[in-house]
């Protein structure tokens, strides 16, 4: 089923960034297999109530990179397809920084560092009102530069707040180069870990690891969770795969034909 999905995502986002001549296509694929897996699989939304109080949330932190979530949304039935193709456009409804005013989407994000602070304090406030419910955060990795997210971090184990997964798209590019050369985050996995996490470590584009870490993650009681997913920019257009082109340059008409006809 993620599979599947994962192809819609790919045809959407492409489609998207390519007609709209806009940017972030590079951090849409690398996420793409996670929010396929997450959006199929594990998380519990419901577009016919999608203000349940049971309901998962999950916030996108890397804001960026709406596309992706919108494209996921559309195909969830959380509003038309026909949206997906006014994006970022005059009087579009799905602006190129993701919009809590679109249905499905729970906080609207885009300057970098605050999407595990305000999941933290949901997945708090849901363990008060004994709502068994998980929150789900995707941050990237560049974004792990920030002070508050480590605040997040810190706060989040010592308040053992184990509704709270947090995944990072660790693609290992961000805006201006290459994580380890701008601030290196590794090792990673021991920091997490080091500072109270579950803490798991998975190929991003493996969608039977993906949906393993999720499971595995909710077996653990008194601790936070991360899923740090090692995954690749611009994957599957293969001129911008893992390459800095791809946080900015909109796939071409060619590339966009390419990925349509499944090359
Ligand atoms: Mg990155």
């Amino acid at each position: 089923m993620s599979e599947l999905f994962a192809k819609k995502l790919l045809e959407d986002v492409v489609r998207m960034t390519s007609e709209a001549k806009t940017s972030h296509v590079g951090g849409c694929l690398s996420c793409l297999d996670i929010i396929s897996v997450l959006f199929t699989e594990v998380i519990n939304i419901d577009k016919k109530n999608p203000n349940s109080k049971n309901r998962d949330r999950f916030i996108l932190s890397k804001g960026h990179t709406a596309a992706i979530i919108y494209s996921a949304l559309a195909n969830k039935g959380f509003f038309s397809r026909k949206w997906l193709s006014t994006f970022i456009q005059d009087g579009t409804k799905l602006p190129g920084h993701i919009d809590h005013k679109v249905p499905g989407v729970e906080f609207s994000t885009g300057s970098l560092g605050h999407g595990l602070s305000v999941g933290l304090g949901m997945a708090l406030s849901m363990r008060y009102n004994n709502i068994k419910s998980n929150v789900y955060v995707l941050v990237s990795d560049g974004e792990m530069n920030t002070g508050s997210t480590w605040e997040a971090i810190m706060f989040a184990a010592h308040h053992k707040v184990d509704n709270l997964i947090c995944i990072v798209d660790k693609n290992k590019i961000q805006s201006f180069g290459e994580t380890k050369d701008i601030i290196n985050l590794d090792p990673l996995y021991e920091k997490w870990e080091t500072y109270g996490w579950n803490t798991y470590d998975i190929d991003g584009h493996n969608h039977s690891e993906i949906k393993k870490a999720f499971i595995d993650s909710k077996k653990y009681s008194k601790k936070p969770s991360v899923i740090i997913c090692n995954t690749i920019k611009g994957k599957g257009i293969k001129d911008f795969e893992g390459r800095l082109i791809s946080h900015y340059r909109p796939p071409s008409e060619d590339q966009l034909n390419d990925i349509l006809k499944g090359i």
